[in-house]
């Protein structure tokens, strides 16, 4: 064989290994669902197994073909014969995409409280596709309902909660939520969008979408100002718009165009038009934004942190199975330190934030389905799902664009490997749902009005209580937790310009000992359980590179080669 067929041959094994199935190729998430789900644990590894088959067989060349720039959805003002219809019209690849995903069921368990966490491992396995264009009408859609759990009825609210958690993509409902105005998305305050009563009393929608995705939904939460002489947020409500109303008319708005998108293309966001739509109060209009900030966009950054790390992840499954076949200067490139240090920094910091995440979402859970939840749990939980939702959206970024680096000339072609669409993803999913300096100042916010960090600290003080071994690990976190305790003191006494500098550097301090502390009890689990020490591995690694920040030096590197091999 020449060296030619030879190079072609690697290549070709490589991209057989890239079919294999995702959830059998991570042990360390099968130990996750170990250690959340004792019981279950089989049962629920049993179906995440099926379900981790057909991502990489089935779900992955679907969503490759249906992002070719030709086959990416288009808007169709009118058919064919002059009646307006506003389609969008999706690549046939589309459908059968929302086949599987919606076909997991993940619906149905996101409306059920207290299974959000089961709910989202399978969403952190089909992300493992992408966005896919589904993952942000899915979002939404559990955003719907969870406002659905906390609003009043109104007549057809039983056979929309039906059709959102209908398994069958070709039957059910999704959702979207637009928010975001052409004068800015932060500054929600801004939103100009009105809801004025009519004669009948019937609430009607007026005004301009800058951001809308999912723009074909079923079903749209929308912001809405319902008092123009209220400014800010207080003055607006939360509404639901159905697409078609209750006698099969089309609802009054219009999308004016598709956006052309750097990522996310096969899922539609246009602007659209409001000309009066039929609008349905979600509870008092006075509460409109609170609700939307605690049922929909908190639980968005949840979605959006699985979501990046499942990107991150086969970006790092597809960029490790490459090192071991591809050669370069008589070896395969996994032997070289630096593409070792570079695969071991993907793996180390995406076990670590899954741990991160994980613990956050049980939480979630714990508050969901108890009575007895009280609002600071509710704050430290918001304060978790900025945190997350920074971190993972941060490094995703960083995780993709490095394993491209592994792939190097090959890693930017697009009929190569997915890796080009998911760095154009993960930049889009960097920037909804909150950006990074939204998230920052939001903790900033929490933590002068509320103290937020006190209880955070305390939280984190009580997960290390009891753990014996790894003592060395244990104090070094403890000591840093001290350290991190006086510089937010210092951060909350300093000068307002220098507080919105600083928090920067202690966002980035809490949620790094926060996802250090989940990953050390994940890893004494492994190892009293599976006699594995896979999440230590990972953690004296994240520790050397994050925390202590050690120089290099000999067992730096052989704390690489104990995670990349
Ligand atoms: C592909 C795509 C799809 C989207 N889909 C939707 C959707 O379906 N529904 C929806 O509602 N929105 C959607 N969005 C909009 C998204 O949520 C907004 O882009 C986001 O909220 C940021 O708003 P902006 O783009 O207007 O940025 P701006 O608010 O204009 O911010 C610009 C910059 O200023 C910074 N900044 C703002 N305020 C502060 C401050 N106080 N301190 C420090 N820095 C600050 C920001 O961090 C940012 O870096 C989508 C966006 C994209 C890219």
């Amino acid at each position: 064989m020449n060296n030619t067929q030879k190079g072609r041959n690697d290549l070709i094994h490589w991209k057989r290994e890239l079919r294999k199935n995702i959830y059998q190729e991570n042990p360390d998430f099968q130990h996750s669902i170990q250690y959340y789900y004792t019981k279950r644990a089989d049962s629920l590894s049993k179906q995440l197994y099926d379900f981790g088959g057909n991502v990489a067989r089935k779900l992955e060349p679907l969503v490759n073909e249906n992002d070719y720039r030709l086959n990416l959805p288009r808007l169709e003002k009118y058919s064919g014969i002059g009646e307006f219809t506003d389609e969008i019209v999706h690549h046939p690849n589309y459908i059968e995409a929302g086949k599987i995903i919606y076909g997991s069921g993940m619906m149905k368990l996101a409306n059920k409280p207290g299974n959000l966490l089961e709910s989202l491992c399978y969403f952190f396995l089909s992300s493992h596709a992408g966005e896919a264009g589904h993952n942000c009408p899915i979002a939404c859609t559990a955003g719907i309902l969870r406002v659905f759990r906390n609003s009043p009825d109104f007549p057809q609210k039983k056979n929309y909660w039906k059709k959102l958690t209908d398994p069958n993509f070709e039957t059910n409902y999704t959702g979207a939520q637009f928010v975001t105005e052409v004068q800015g998305g932060s500054d929600v305050g801004k939103n100009a969008t009105k809801a004025t009563k009519a004669p009948n009393s019937e609430w009607e929608i007026y005004g301009e979408k800058w951001f809308c995705s999912n723009a074909d939904a079923d079903l749209i939460l929308i912001t809405a100002r319902y008092d123009e002489v209220i400014s800010g947020t207080k003055g607006l409500g939360l509404f639901l718009v159905p697409a078609i109303l209750e006698n099969g008319e089309r609802n009054k708005y219009s999308i004016r165009r598709l956006k052309e998108k750097i990522g996310t293309r096969t899922m539609a966001s246009g602007e659209i038009d409001f000309e009066g739509a039929w609008a349905i109060p979600m509870g008092p209009v006075e509460e409109g934004f609170k609700s939307l900030m605690s049922n929909v966009l908190h639980l968005s950054r949840l979605y959006n942190s699985f979501a990046t790390l499942g990107i991150s992840y086969r970006a790092y499954q597809i960029a490790h199975s490459y090192s071991r076949f591809r050669h370069a200067f008589g070896n395969p490139i996994i032997h070289y330190p630096l593409v070792m240090e570079n695969l071991a920094k993907i793996k180390a910091e995406n076990t670590a934030m899954l741990a991160a995440i994980m613990h956050t979402t049980s939480l979630q859970d714990k508050y969901d389905s108890s009575k007895n939840s009280s609002s600071k749990d509710a704050l430290l939980l918001r304060l978790l799902a900025n945190l997350n939702k920074y971190i993972t959206a941060f490094w995703m970024v960083e995780h993709v664009h490095h394993a491209i680096d592994v792939l190097a000339g090959n890693g930017a072609i697009e009929s190569f490997s997915p890796l080009p669409r998911l760095l154009r993803d993960s930049i889009v999913l960097e920037n909804w749902e909150g950006t990074h300096n939204t998230l920052r100042m939001q903790i900033l916010r929490d933590m002068e009005k509320f103290q937020i960090h006190t209880t955070f600290l305390e939280h984190l003080k009580k997960e290390l209580v009891g753990i014996q071994d790894q003592p060395e690990i244990t104090q070094l976190l403890k000591k840093k937790l001290n350290e991190l305790k006086k510089e937010i003191i210092d951060l909350l006494e300093s000068e307002i310009n220098l507080k919105q500098l600083n928090i920067r550097y202690v966002v980035h301090q809490m949620i790094l000992l926060f996802s250090a502390i989940q990953l050390l009890k994940e890893g004494l689990h492994q190892i009293k359980h599976n006699c594995s020490d896979s999440k230590l591995n990972c953690l004296t690694f994240f520790i050397n590179l994050h925390i202590k920040k050690n120089k290099i030096n000999l067992s730096y590197y052989k704390s690489i080669s104990k995670i990349i091999y």
